[in-house]
């Protein structure tokens, strides 16, 4: 056994493979593996092996697109069977609103260049004879779908790693991690120790013990999972005889099952309502190659559903039933990425489609060890998009409701119940009791409308319950004056001799002067964004900043890399400790004139400006600024204060009927603004030219900021996309985002995000187009729902374009 490696990668299943395979590809050979058994002795052996291309994430879809196609490729380099079937395979709907959920994947997928079409039941019966055509409305057919033989696969990438020099120590039991001064890590196995620089954790049903190890609770829980065998089935037999083809795969959404050819019979598999965790709060280092006890009682229910669906299933006999364990993060995407807090220990767990996400996990994670970056937006598996609230029981309470649902339709208006509430602000009861409807983001209730007495959310992908309240709260903006939570943002304080200086270095804008704010965006080394902030300079040394408050352990594990060690300089994320309200509208001044000594008037107090104020008793940091694109202030305040200020706020409101609004109603008012967000328009896949943040990228800055010479090209060449607004002919439905922009028929851009501008009357989409065709005037039309929506460009925003309302 070595002494010494660049990486250790702990764990030897599929993922682990995977990882071990691409570092080595890109050029680091001195990595070992380390697996306690024989590989594949998780919840990789026992497999169904399925894979497909087609994911909810155009992100994750990509990588699973790479995943899929990487399959050929380790085959032929390894020389290892993989037992590659690549049958196709077609998502059945039996309802229409399963159908207008399959037509926005399928949509989604045709930017990608995903070749998916739809089916009619009788075309859908053709492909797939076991299928009864009257329970169903609809398929798309999926040319990219198949399985493997989980073993061959597994070895295939350990021998194709082994063939680049990287070396694999079966029987050899990772039992301590250990960091030393200088960063690297004393692997302690029951072999001996290995230091290393890197240290991989692909611990698969142990990652979380492995990330216990370095104190770390990763949010990971493994459920049990079953799929029945059939014996031999005589139309599976004629199927493949006649048409000298295999049967298809299938995923019957409303029938909760996924199903597949097996040898001369039929693989039938589901994600039950009635699901369990497996060692919720430990897993058995004696766990080995072993199966859980059967319980078909618990599966009767979706099985009788599939039977019906698939009636053949009926007279064949089961030949076995798998029941084995595998591993989930709360939203089941996996946790991939460095650790938050620690030198070189990274993350490439909680994978539970290893089959179609390994190789995508693998490439994305060797890329960010080798080159510091992931290569893709990696956002919806990145291991930092969980904070602290994601204790071992919500992981629990998560991961089974996402288990049980996994088939269930997710509506763009439905907020998942599961876990919640679990953090909360100070003027929750208020605002509960003022009606208020709340979505949780990061682990925080966060009111989204305020629905009238008796009303609540029909989930629907069309229009629904909320849209006359939401309307009437954006148009209360935009005519006198509303109020809002904003506690969901995250803020850090930034301070210190040094504050300024890493700001400089870490923020590609201007800093302010004291009392003033900008926006800030932050650039990567290749200049893409990697963070869009507002940045209030409070005094000497002393920064506010504020931006995207799902991003808040993202954005600290960035900070942090970037950090000085010598004290000079701190930045802290405040969560919770600081709490927020804004007011919006015409008469959002006067209702802060009523709380303050201080001379709030346009001259005095002006766009941009923030200052530390008292507001009635409370002391408060108020900054003039609004993501409604109005006349607003953003006020700060230790949670302490919230109750009182929120009181305060509405008595002080009254006379100009001040009204409470959610998040439903900023999105439609910055829409209107042509505003883009974080994780929606903002992503490291684009350039701040192409995002429209070009003006906030001082290049001319004395300061070498990240990203600079990166931002400074991209100015030269222009970059490659343009974002646009555009408005839509729309009837009753309004676009969400990923939703594909054609130009005169083509697919040439997707929508980033969208929805009703209620003060503007408006449907509205924002996202990207290539900039050669940014400004073209007509031919544009989107497509939802299966329906093209003619789209007219709309070059200017919607409401106060000269912003004339927010600066007067
Ligand atoms: C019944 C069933 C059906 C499934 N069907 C599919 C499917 O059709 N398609 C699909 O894509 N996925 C499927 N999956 C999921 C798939 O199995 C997982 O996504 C995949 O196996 C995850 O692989 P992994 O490498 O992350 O973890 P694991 O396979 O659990 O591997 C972890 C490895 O780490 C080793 N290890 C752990 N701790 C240590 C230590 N301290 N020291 C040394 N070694 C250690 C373990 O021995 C193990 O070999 C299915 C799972 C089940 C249970």
């Amino acid at each position: 056994m070595k002494s010494h490696a660049r990486v250790v990668v702990i764990g030897g299943g599929v993922v682990g493979c995977s990882v071990l395979y691409h570092l080595t590809k890109f050029g680091w050979t001195d990595v070992v593996l380390v697996e306690r058994s024989e590989l594949t002795s998780g919840s990789t052996w026992h497999a169904a092996g399925g894979m497909h291309t087609i994911n909810g994430d155009p992100n994750v879809a990509k990588l699973q697109k790479y995943t899929v196609e990487l399959y050929k490729e380790i085959q032929d380099y390894s020389g290892q069977d993989i037992g590659l079937h690549m049958t196709s395979g077609m998502m059945l709907a039996s309802t229409k609103d399963r159908f207008d959920w399959m037509k926005s994947i399928l949509a989604k997928g045709r930017y990608m260049g995903l070749d998916a079409h739809l089916l009619t039941p009788k075309e859908a019966h053709e492909l797939m004879p076991l299928l009864d055509p009257d329970q169903f409305v609809g398929a798309v057919f999926d040319p990219v779908e198949g399985h493997l033989d989980p073993y061959g696969t597994t070895h295939a990438y350990a021998k194709s790693a082994k063939k680049n020099g990287a070396e694999i120590y079966l029987h050899t039991k990772v039992e301590d991690l250990v960091q030393r001064e200088d960063g690297s890590w004393r692997v302690i196995t029951d072999k001996g120790e290995i230091v290393a620089e890197h240290v991989v954790n692909c611990g698969g049903l142990w990652a979380r013990e492995i990330g216990r190890m370095v104190g770390l609770e990763l949010p990971v829980l493994a459920m049990e999972h079953m799929y029945l065998i059939t014996e031999d089935m005589p139309e599976v037999i004629e199927f493949n005889r006649t048409t000298g083809k295999e049967l298809m795969h299938c995923v019957d959404f409303d029938g909760e099952i996924y199903l597949r050819q097996e040898r001369n019979g039929m693989l039938m598999g589901t994600y039950e309502k009635a699901c369990r965790p497996w060692s919720p709060l430990t897993t058995p280092w004696d766990f080995g190659h072993e199966l859980l006890e059967e319980d078909i009682a618990r599966i009767t229910p979706e099985l009788e559903v599939g039977f019906r669906h698939f009636p053949a299933f009926n007279k064949a006999g089961i030949k076995k039933i798998i029941n084995g364990p595998f591993t989930f993060s709360p939203d089941g995407n996996p946790l991939v990425g460095p650790v938050r807090g620690m030198t070189n220990f990274w993350s490439a767990c909680a994978v539970m489609a290893g089959f179609s996400q390994g190789g995508g996990v693998g490439l994305a994670l060797a890329n960010w060890m080798i080159n510091g970056d992931p290569g893709f937006d990696v956002f919806a598996m990145d291991v930092a998009r969980y904070g602290d609230y994601a204790t071992l029981a919500y992981t629990n309470a998560k991961v089974r409701e996402n288990y049980s649902r996994r088939f269930s339709i997710r509506y763009p208006n439905e907020e998942l119940p599961a876990g919640r509430p679990l953090q909360t602000t100070p003027i929750y009861d208020r605002l509960k009791a003022a009606g208020a409807v709340f979505g949780a983001s990061y682990g925080l209730e966060q009111p989204l409308w305020f629905a009238p007495a008796g009303v609540e959310d029909r989930f629907s992908w069309r229009r629904s319950t909320d849209f006359e309240t939401v309307g009437a709260e954006a148009r209360a903006v935009r005519e006198s004056v509303g109020l809002m939570e904003t506690s969901g943002f995250a803020k850090y304080a930034v301070k210190g001799r040094a504050a300024a200086a890493l700001l400089d270095r870490l923020l590609a804008c201007r800093l302010p002067e004291t009392g003033r704010m900008t926006l800030a965006p932050m650039l990567k080394d290749d200049g893409k964004l990697i963070g869009d902030f507002t940045l209030a300079k409070l005094g000497e040394g002393d920064f506010l900043l504020i931006g995207s408050g799902i991003a808040e352990d993202y954005h600290m594990r960035w900070f942090e890399t970037h950090l000085p060690r010598d004290g000079s300089v701190t930045l802290e994320a405040l969560n919770l400790s600081l709490v927020g309200l804004a007011i919006a509208g015409p008469r959002a001044r006067d209702v802060l004139a009523k709380l303050t000594h201080w001379d709030v008037s346009n001259a005095a107090f002006p766009f941009m400006a923030v200052r530390r104020m008292d507001l009635g008793m409370a002391p408060a940091i108020v900054g003039r600024v609004s993501y409604t694109g109005d006349l607003g202030y953003e006020i700060w305040m230790k949670p302490q204060y919230q109750r009182y200020l929120y009181d305060l706020i509405l008595e002080a409101g009254a006379e100009f009927g001040i009204r409470l609004f959610g998040l439903r109603a900023l999105n439609a008012l910055r829409l209107e603004k042509s505003y883009g967000s974080w994780s929606r328009e903002y992503r490291p896949l684009y350039g701040p030219a192409e995002a429209g943040l070009e003006r906030f990228v001082a290049t001319g800055k004395a300061a070498e900021f990240i990203g600079k010479d990166a931002a400074r090209a991209e100015r030269e060449a222009g970059g490659a996309l343009r974002l646009r607004t555009f408005v839509l002919a729309a009837k009753d439905a309004d676009v969400i985002g990923d939703e594909p922009i054609y130009l005169d028929g083509a697919v040439r851009g997707w929508v980033t995000s969208g929805g009703y501008a209620h003060a503007a009357g408006l449907s509205v989409a924002v996202g990207y187009v290539p900039k050669e065709i940014a400004d073209v005037e007509s031919g544009w039309s989107i497509e939802l729902l299966g329906e093209m929506l003619p789209a007219r460009l709309q070059p200017e925003p919607l409401f106060d374009p000269s912003g004339a309302r927010m600066r007067g």
